[in-house]
Formats: structure tokens, sequence, C-alpha cells
């Protein structure tokens, strides 16, 4: 069965996952952990819960969610996937970190570009993959049918949608891909967006206020 672990980390409160299955073998997305203690916390359920990480996967790369790349990388001798059009926003990172408060930061660099097309596979489990632009000019979501799991990134919030202020972002190609790419999976589809609680999409069609049935915007 399919499990899933999340983490809070950095000012941007923004939220790691950890998807293991009862291999043991697991997969991390968007490791947000940049202080020594984030990085322990991490590691420490890693080690604990007896993983095998195989990926590090990022929905996009804006800071918030890479801030722990390279030390995923490093630790648990990883590869990272990501889609080609997120590489120049992962590159750029390095130009503004110190500006945030995060001059430790470490680059790091896909060794796999995936998209749509593409499946994740380990252990016995399977991620499907869309295009969700919008917030990112190359943000995926990942999701499992049979556990009705979806790493949304930052696509879909409870109650919000992704910010589309940011160089790559659109305002109007978000709220499309979201309704296309989203809207049409499973009612009762946990969504774990990269920040704040979990939601689902039947909820969101219903109430969101930016796609929702009763949209104010
Ligand atoms: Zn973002
Ligand atoms: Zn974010």
């Amino acid at each position: 069965m399919l499990q899933l672990r999340s983490f809070t980390f950095n000012p941007f409160m923004e939220n790691t996952y950890v998807l293991y299955d009862e291999t043991k073998e697991a997969v991390i997305f968007d490791p947000g952990c940049y202080e020594k203690r984030e990085q322990q916390t991490l590691q420490a359920f890693v080690t604990a819960e007896g993983l095998t990480v195989k990926y590090l996967i990022n929905t996009h790369c804006h800071i918030d969610h890479v801030l722990g790349n390279a030390f995923v990388k490093r630790t648990f001798n990883v590869p990272l996937l990501m889609h080609q059009f997120e590489i120049p926003v992962l590159k750029s990172v390095a130009s503004y970190a110190s500006n945030y408060g995060f001059p430790a930061y470490e680059e790091s660099e896909p060794e796999h570009l995936i998209d749509e097309s593409d499946e994740i596979k380990f252990g016995n489990t399977v991620l499907k993959i869309r295009f969700v632009p919008g917030h990112a000019p190359g943000h995926l979501i990942f999701y499992n049918e049979s556990a009705k799991i979806c790493i949304a990134g930052d696509t879909l919030f409870q109650g919000s949608i992704g910010r589309t202020d940011l160089p790559g972002g659109d305002h109007q190609t978000l709220l499309d891909a979201i309704k296309s790419q989203l809207f049409t999976l499973p009612e009762d589809m946990t969504v774990y967006s990269g920040h704040g609680p979990e939601t689902n999409i039947g909820l969101e069609k219903e109430h969101n206020p930016f796609v929702g049935k009763r949209a104010r915007f």
C-alpha cells in the first residue's frame, strides 16, 4: 500500500513529501529542508522506516521546493527528475538565494528530464504525471490511481491556487490547466499541495473561489 509522509520545511512553510510502499522503496518530492535540523529530520525518517530512496522529484523549481535538492541527492545518492522547462527556474535560484536569506544554498542539476508522457515507477507503485503550467512553466503533478494520492505542488491549494506573478507564471494558463488536468481526476483523490493542508478534487471543484463552481475571480 502506498504511504505518504509530509514535512513542512523552511520559512515558506513548504511541504516536502515522501511516498513509499510495502517494498520500502521511496521517492522524495520537493525537499525544502535547509537548516541542519530539517535535513536531519528527513534523513532520520528515511532511516527509521528503512526506506530506499529511488528518485528525487521536483514538481517545479521555486526556491522553497529545491533548498534540499543537493542534500537529498548527496545523502541518498539519487537522481533528480524534473521537467525541462524548469531548468532555467532552477538555475536562477542561485542568483537570488542569498537575498532571500539562504546563503548556504547549494546548486543542483537534473539527471533526467520528464514530462506527462512518462511514469514514475518504484517498488510496486506507478505514478502518472500531468503537465500543469501557469504557476511555473514546467510544473508537473503526480498521482497514483489506486491510493488516490496526488502531489500537486503549487498548482491547487485548499481554497486557493498558486500565485502567477513570478517569472514564467500566467493566471489564465493556470486556471485552464487546473480545470483540464486536475479537475478531470477522480473527485475523491486527495490533493497534497506544496503549502497548507491537503484537500481533494471534489471539494475544490465545489468550493474553490478561483476555479470552483462559484468562482469569484
Ligand atoms: Zn512555487
Ligand atoms: Zn511553494
